[in-house]
């Protein structure tokens, strides 16, 4: 199941909500000891102000909680990381073919990178290749 397909974008924009949501979060909690409405001024009633101020801590936990989750998430959007990561640098196919020198055999080889030392399971002769 591929659930996470969010872009890049789509990531920035979740972030800088969680940001602004930690913000409002502090400015409900500074209106909570003030006992006011957030942006209407209004003045709470003494009931609200611990809900307001539930609302708040709620609002910054999550918002911080979020900020961290999207910033992994654009890290590993980074495109030398994620290069890295699926092996999309890799080519095609991570099988090569070689001809065993020794006697002629074709070897398929998988995996490795550089300069390889290859082993004929024919006539057991090792050479070094180069991939
Ligand atoms: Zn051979």
């Amino acid at each position: 199941m591929k659930k996470k397909n969010v872009s890049r974008g789509e990531c920035w924009i979740n972030l800088i909500a969680s940001v602004a949501a930690v913000g409002v979060g502090f400015y409900a909690l500074q209106c909570a000891e003030e006992r006011r409405i957030p942006f209407t001024g209004e003045l709470l009633s003494r009931s609200a102000v611990p809900l307001e101020r539930a609302i708040g801590l709620v609002m910054i936990v999550l918002g911080i909680v979020y900020v961290f989750r999207y910033v992994r998430m654009l890290r590993q959007m980074d495109p030398k990381g994620s290069n890295r990561n699926t092996g999309a640098g890799g080519g095609p196919s991570a099988e090569t073919y070689y001809t065993c020198p020794h006697c002629g055999k074709k070897l398929r080889v998988k995996g490795g990178r550089g300069r390889i030392q290859v082993t004929c399971p024919i006539c057991g002769h090792h050479f070094f290749a180069k991939r």
